[in-house]
């Protein structure tokens, strides 16, 4: 007797999202997550995530994501409070650069609005920015920042709603095939259902072995600075920026009512596992993280409010796995992150309902596991090897002016 036709494993973002649209559907769901709501174990917590259109990583996640834009506007509606903020987005670099030609190949192939300025035209449209002569920078209108927190809320509020259930502190431990079926064990006791659904981020790998090979965990430093002048960085007024040059690639999202500025390093981590992760931060990385800031932001790297660690879980060439498990087509797996994959979750949580139930359909080829077996996966865009150490802030800020 199944207890459920679907059950969950994993309530983060990517979980609640399936658990939302299963339920909707119909489906009888149960979902399980080893933490409370709301918890900072993993990849879903800080108060903001970027959401953008114009996609550097592959021109293949523009259909996606103008699917999430569709449903994120449809969470909203039923949430009844606001989850999204537009502020516009800036990518900024030389033009030879993987963000600045990887933003600018998705729009074109997609028809998206966006501005190519240089950097004269940058600064004096973004005051704000400092940009050196031989940088450009692409704005485009379709961007903005997402309440995390909110959203998942929204999503497991819904999916309740709709008649899922969702436990919250009950690891699962362990799943097994069960005829037709799957088994799960928690520390609640065994649990039936006819498919499963594994978005476990960075612990995926602990309860699909099989997937460890192509998953790394990274812890990442956030840390929230005041601005030396208040408001100059409004997200009324300024946009995101992400930029890439020799230090790496970062983020940075605008001034939001007391949340100061947010910084962070995007293409680089520090490998570790959900339980080894270091969950503080010295005054060094601080440091560092402050002087890349002032670089573009010359006036945002005042006092730090506070910080936060959070885990990418990085597939080998940074596209999501989203797929059948090989040798049990009922489970699904699900690793959506490499650091970009909050934007999309109602759209995946959508893609990863219909693998759950229905046999015929089947994830876009970017997302397939069989990418993998050819000999040595694509290289990542996103890490040139000859990055210098951002330790070398010091000569970069002078040679950036
Ligand atoms: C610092 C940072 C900044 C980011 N910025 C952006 C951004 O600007 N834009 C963007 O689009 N993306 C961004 N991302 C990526 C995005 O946040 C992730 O892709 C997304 O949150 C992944 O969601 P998830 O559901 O896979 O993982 P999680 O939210 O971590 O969910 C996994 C869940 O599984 C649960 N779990 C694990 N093991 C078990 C078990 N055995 N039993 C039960 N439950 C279990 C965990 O408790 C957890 O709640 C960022 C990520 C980080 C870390």
């Amino acid at each position: 007797m199944s207890a459920a036709d679907i059950i969950v494993i994993g309530l983060g973002a990517m979980g609640s999202a399936a658990a939302w649209v299963l339920a909707q559907r119909g489906y009888r769901v149960l979902g399980f997550d080893r933490f409370a709501p709301g918890h900072d174990r993993g990849s879903s917590h800080g108060k903001t995530r970027i959401i953008r259109t114009a996609y550097y990583e592959s021109p293949e996640y523009v259909p996606l994501i103008r699917r999430a834009w569709t449903l994120w506007r449809e969470l909203e509606e039923r949430y009844g409070r606001p989850l999204l903020r537009m502020t516009g987005g800036l990518y900024i670099g030389r033009p030879d650069t993987v963000l600045v030609q990887g933003t600018l190949a998705s729009a074109r192939t997609h028809g998206l609005a966006h501005e190519l300025l240089d950097a004269e035209a940058a600064m004096r449209r973004f005051p704000v920015l400092r940009l050196a002569p031989d940088q450009v920078a692409v704005y485009e209108e379709a961007a903005g920042l997402i309440d995390p927190e909110a959203a998942v809320h929204a999503f497991q509020e819904q999916a309740r709603a709709c008649g899922a259930e969702l436990r919250h502190t009950v690891p699962v431990e362990r799943w097994s095939i069960d005829g037709d079926g799957i088994r799960v064990e928690t520390s609640e006791g065994s649990f039936r259902a006819d498919r499963a659904i594994i978005a476990a981020g960075a612990w995926l790998a602990e309860l699909v072995p099989e997937l460890r090979r192509l998953l790394t965990v990274w812890r990442i430093l956030h840390v929230h600075f005041e601005p030396l002048v208040p408001q100059r960085y409004d997200a009324a007024r300024v946009p995101f920026a992400l930029w890439e040059d020799e230090f790496g690639i970062y983020s940075a999202f605008p001034e939001l009512p007391g949340q100061g500025v947010k910084f962070g390093r995007h293409d680089s981590g520090e490998p570790c596992t959900p339980e080894t992760a270091r969950r503080t931060a010295t005054e060094e990385e601080i440091v560092t993280l402050r002087e890349q800031l002032v670089r573009y932001w010359p006036d945002a790297g005042g006092r730090v409010l506070w910080y936060l660690t959070c885990l990418y879980t990085m597939t080998l060439d940074h596209h999501f796995v989203i797929d059948r498990h090989p040798a049990a087509p009922n489970v699904i797996l699900c690793s959506a992150c490499s650091g970009h994959g909050f934007k999309f979750a109602p759209a995946i949580g959508e893609l990863l309902a219909d693998l759950a139930t229905d046999p015929q359909s089947s994830p876009p080829a970017l997302f397939q596991l069989t990418r993998f077996e050819q000999s040595e996966p694509a290289r990542s865009p996103r890490r040139p090897p000859d990055r210098r150490s951002p330790d070398a802030g010091q000569s970069a800020r002078s040679a950036h002016g």
